[in-house]
């Protein structure tokens, strides 16, 4: 069916008028709030909007939840109530094939982002005040705004751990735990402790209710419809130091995200998504080339992406000086493909 700009502009925002919908941070997709074939909320069903491709057709709806596909658009017009939109002119119809408009995913697969709710260790509670984060540069500021805790003396399997819950819509879905010792007197103690029979210390020790690939770090952070850029970074240190640095506490546009590693996952990208984030600097260690190529290149599909080239190889956001960070954002941000090129010259 040929729809003219004119009707599918109309058709748009018909749509988004009945079904309460938004359209996603890619402008690709009205995102539907409530499923109108199985009634799940929080956003599972979603009409295609984007251009017209070979693979995607216009108005093609489906649910991740009950995984209901409508490819006509007359079809979905009639399923809503409003017979009265429909499109008369069927002389050019062509067959969907594409079941899966959304998110490139193979049939079949579905977005899950369904988390349980996590117990922090028994023990735990915030603190305001410790000696290793001291070290790693904390502030007050970074205490009040990012949840940080021990056990006490309470827990002997976290003793010596720092531990920051995972939040994700004000549950706590899991939490990352670092030993304060630095990697070398680790390995030393255990190198003796094998010899001893006794337990090994590990330097991580992570919740394990959730799959990590379902969290970001400082989720609640980017805020619906208002926080349009947002920086993801590999780990929660990496989040605390680069908001520090750049005073983005109280910054409702920009927040730093981690995604625990050098890339990116398909529900990451849609819990971001579905909160109307529009722009993405990969900010990953620059050692990571492939990485980073890899990661703008998934993130490019869905949103504008830049990479934060950082000079100096290796070098993590909290060992940066604000200077250095301060270049980095305001001189040193690069398209996927100028980054390809840059790092290609590097490599020759
Ligand atoms: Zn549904």
């Amino acid at each position: 069916m040929l729809i003219t700009r004119q009707d599918r502009d109309f058709l748009i925002s018909e749509l988004s008028i009945e079904l309460q919908a938004k359209p996603d941070g890619s402008n690709k997709n009205l995102i539907v709030p409530t499923c109108i074939y199985c009634g799940k909320t929080r956003g599972k069903m979603g009409i295609y909007i984007g251009k017209e491709t070979d693979k995607k057709k216009l108005f093609v709806s489906h649910c991740f939840s009950c995984g209901h596909t409508t490819k006509d658009i007359n079809q979905l017009l009639d399923d809503i109530g409003r017979p009265d939109l429909k499109l008369t002119e069927t002389a050019d119809f062509r067959p969907v094939t594409e079941l899966n408009p959304f998110f490139q995913l193979e049939e079949g697969d579905e977005i899950d982002d369904e988390l349980a709710v996590v117990d922090m260790p028994e023990g735990w509670k915030r603190c305001f005040k410790n000696p290793y984060l001291k070290e790693r540069g904390f502030t007050s500021d970074d205490y009040d705004y990012f949840q940080v805790g021990t056990t006490r003396g309470l827990n002997f399997r976290f003793e010596n751990y720092v531990v920051f819950p995972i939040i994700d819509n004000k549950d706590i879905a899991g939490y990352i735990s670092r030993h304060v010792w630095d990697k070398d007197k680790i390995e030393e103690y255990n190198r003796k402790a094998r010899r001893a029979g006794k337990y090994e210390v590990r330097r991580y020790n992570n919740s394990v209710e959730n799959d990590f690939s379902r969290l970001l770090y400082n989720y609640d952070g980017v805020m619906e419809d208002e926080t349009d850029t947002v920086v993801i970074v590999e780990g929660v240190f990496d989040v605390i130091a680069l908001t520090r640095k750049l005073e983005l506490y109280d910054n409702r546009q920009i927040a730093v995200v981690a995604t625990f590693g050098k890339k990116i996952s398909q529900t990451q990208i849609y819990k971001l998504q579905a909160k109307g984030v529009k722009t993405v600097v990969i900010g990953y260690d620059s050692d990571a080339l492939d990485a980073i190529n890899n990661t703008a290149e998934t993130l490019n599909e869905y949103f504008d992406v830049y990479i934060a080239k950082i000079e100096s190889a290796g070098k993590d956001w909290d060992e940066m000086s604000f200077w250095d960070i301060y270049d980095t954002f305001s001189g040193n941000l690069k398209t996927p493909v100028e980054y390809k090129l840059n790092t290609i010259q590097v490599q020759l």
